[in-house]
């Protein structure tokens, strides 16, 4: 995991960073991966994004999709984000790794408007990127270029980001905003945001994490704590997505719940942009 990734390198104080327990093997992978994904980030044929929808619950409208990475490795073919994220989260390649699915989701945003779509897009953004000082330069400079309007760019970013550095994150979600760039909190629930950084947080979405989603339905604990945070955002004047979602029966407890947005396997899975562009044709309406 990313998040766990980062926290060890940071707590390994020598400078070098390695990993817990990592043997040499671990760590000849690791750098032959780097190698491969140094490549990797440069080549448009290895790394793609693949759009996941995010739908009203009420209505099923599409209001926005969140961008995922994908990596086709020439021989190993398909690597999981799950896996490369985290070598890159404790290297410097994961700014131009940022910039560039930045770069691919402000072009298919264009390509979108252009064919008539205003589609939201949301790419997610890891602590690395977020508290670089010179991000929401970048992310300026990448929006003009683009000629994207920055209302139709967000950022997800997981509650470790946030949590590791408030006062960087703070300012550099501010200064995002300038752009008209919004946030929102990734995997809600999994990590340990405090109440008082809730308060300060200048997001406008709470993503619920998958894992308290998926056993809603049968759970009553679950579906108590996705509940609670649905009114907790809904309170701080937040949008409130839930991830995972499955089948009929969450989606059900979602409408419920009150919960503003859903996204999963049940409503589409992550597809390249030719694919959404044709559902955009004939089925989903942009809310
Ligand atoms: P995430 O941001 O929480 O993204 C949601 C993940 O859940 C995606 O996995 C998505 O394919 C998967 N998913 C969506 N709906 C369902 C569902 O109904 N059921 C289940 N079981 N899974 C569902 P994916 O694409 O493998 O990405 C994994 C993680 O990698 C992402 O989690 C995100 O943290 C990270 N990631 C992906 N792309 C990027 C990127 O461009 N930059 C950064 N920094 N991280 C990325
Ligand atoms: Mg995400
Ligand atoms: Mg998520
Ligand atoms: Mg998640």
């Amino acid at each position: 995991h990313a998040d766990a990734a980062m926290h060890e390198a940071k707590q390994n104080r020598t400078g070098f960073c390695r990993f817990q327990g990592e043997n040499r093997q671990d760590a000849a992978a690791r750098l032959s991966l780097l190698g491969d994904l140094r490549r990797a980030v440069e080549d448009p044929e290895q790394l793609t994004l693949h759009y996941q929808p995010k739908v009203a619950v009420d209505t099923g409208e599409l209001v926005g999709v969140e961008a995922l990475a994908r990596w086709h490795h020439p021989e190993r073919g398909p690597v999981s984000p799950a896996d490369f994220i985290p070598v890159l989260e404790v290297t410097n390649l994961m700014h131009r790794f940022t910039e560039r699915v930045l770069t691919m989701a402000l072009r298919q945003a264009r390509t979108w408007l252009d064919a008539g779509h205003r589609v939201p897009i949301a790419v997610n953004v890891s602590a690395r990127s977020l508290l670089d000082p010179q991000f929401p330069d970048r992310v300026a400079t990448l929006l003009a270029d683009s000629g994207v309007p920055g209302d139709l760019l967000s950022i997800e970013v997981t509650e470790y980001a946030l949590m590791s550095d408030p006062d960087t994150a703070i300012r550099a979600l501010h200064r995002l905003r300038e752009s008209g760039v919004k946030a929102s909190i990734d995997d809600y629930g999994t990590g340990y945001s405090s109440m008082t950084y809730l308060k300060l947080l200048p997001i406008a979405e709470l993503k619920i994490d998958r894992s308290f989603v998926l056993d809603m339905a049968d759970d009553n604990s679950s579906r108590a704590l996705v509940a609670s945070t649905v009114e907790l955002g809904h309170r701080l004047g937040l949008t409130v997505v839930a991830e995972g979602v499955e089948d009929e029966a969450a989606v059900q407890a979602l409408r419920e719940i009150g919960c503003d947005t859903a996204q999963g396997y049940h409503f589409a899975k992550p597809m390249t942009a030719e694919a959404l562009t044709t559902q955009l044709r004939e089925t989903l309406q942009v809310a």
